[in-house]
């Protein structure tokens, strides 16, 4: 099969994604094979390509937001036929025994594994998959709009979830996005499906503000500017520790401001007097299949409308480019041949 694999990370400038032909891997005995026809691409693949997570394969195949079906299956793999439509996300697989995994945290087991990380992803033509951590996916999305649903979706899902705000909560809220790609865009939809008013601070314009606009947000600023009014909570997407203390600034007392990226630049010292009043500050890793489902189940019923740029297989290099440079309106996905 065709894959697009990494072997040392460098810049994405540097065009480091090598295009090759390899082996088609078989399932092993809980896992599926699939065919993939679309994968979303997502800031964490930048991170893998070029380095700034470390590197646990090489080569390997990057992408973890995958739409494709199912082609062949393990001895024990059960719940998928061959055919069906399955989305596999990023969190690949966990242990099953370790104290996170049976207190519903399985997004912390120690023992995880990641894929288009630690083990090969999507930006492939086939694909492996485990049968319990792939999803069925909603059938109002089609391939591509589905892909960006399968880690962007899903982890402004679980940002959403560990600002505090319950289901209560969420009318009149006033909720602050910093950073307005994939997750921010997805995010938003929700959120105002949930009842708030939504703040959104992003660098770029001409994609970034724009779409926030279209997508309902109640006001938009550049990066740092302080939203007019005081927020219950705030998400930052943007890889940007600055950003930490310019939300903590804009939130009132007791809100929280939920860190969704996987890696940030570093977070410069700031006043105690931006934390006092309860304020907290947390980060949000990985994602439980519960989100998974919960997420798939009201983005369908909102509906969620992805905004995607579909770059062809062969334009790998470029999409990482596209994405870095802040070029994607909404989200980038890699569609197959
Ligand atoms: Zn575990
Ligand atoms: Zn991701």
């Amino acid at each position: 099969m065709k894959a697009w694999t990494i072997e040392r990370p460098a810049p994405v400038n540097d065009r480091p994604l090598r295009s090759r032909e390899i082996t088609l891997p078989s399932p092993g005995e809980d896992e599926l094979l699939l065919k993939v026809s679309a994968c979303g691409i997502c800031r964490t693949d930048l991170h893998v390509v070029e380095g700034d997570l470390p590197v646990h394969r090489s080569p390997l195949i990057p992408g973890h937001q995958i739409v494709g079906r199912v082609t062949a299956i393990g001895a024990g793999a059960d719940g998928f036929a061959i055919g069906d439509r399955v989305g596999v996300a990023w969190l690949n697989r966990t242990c099953g025994v370790c104290e996170f995994c049976v207190n519903d945290r399985e997004n912390l087991c120690e023992q995880a594994t990641f894929t288009g990380w630690t083990v090969d992803g999507g930006f492939a033509e086939s694909a492996i998959a485990p049968a319990a951590f792939s999803y069925r996916l909603p059938d109002n999305f089609d391939d591509i709009q589905a892909a960006p649903l399968l880690c962007a979706g899903i982890i402004g899902y679980r940002c959403l979830r560990l600002t505090g705000l319950s289901v209560s909560d969420w009318k009149g809220a006033r909720l602050g996005i910093y950073g307005f790609g994939a997750a921010g865009h997805v995010c938003i939809q929700l959120a105002r499906a949930r009842g708030a008013d939504v703040y959104v601070c992003t660098r770029e314009r001409e994609h970034h503000q724009a779409l926030a606009r279209e997508l309902g947000a109640t006001w938009v600023g550049d990066a740092t500017d302080q939203p007019p009014v005081k927020l219950h909570a705030a998400i930052i997407f943007a890889p940007a520790g600055d950003l930490v203390p310019a939300a903590l600034a804009a939130i009132r007392k007791g809100g929280t401001v939920v860190l969704g990226g996987i890696h940030m630049s570093p977070i410069p010292s700031f006043d105690y007097s931006l934390i006092y009043g309860e304020r907290m500050v947390r980060s949000v890793a990985n994602n439980t299949r519960a989100d998974g489902g919960e997420f798939l189940a009201e983005a369908a019923s909102v509906p969620v409308r992805t905004h995607t740029q579909v770059f062809s297989f062969d334009q790998a290099n470029d999409a990482l480019i596209a994405l870095k440079s802040d070029a994607i309106r909404g989200a980038g996905v890699l569609l197959m041949d």
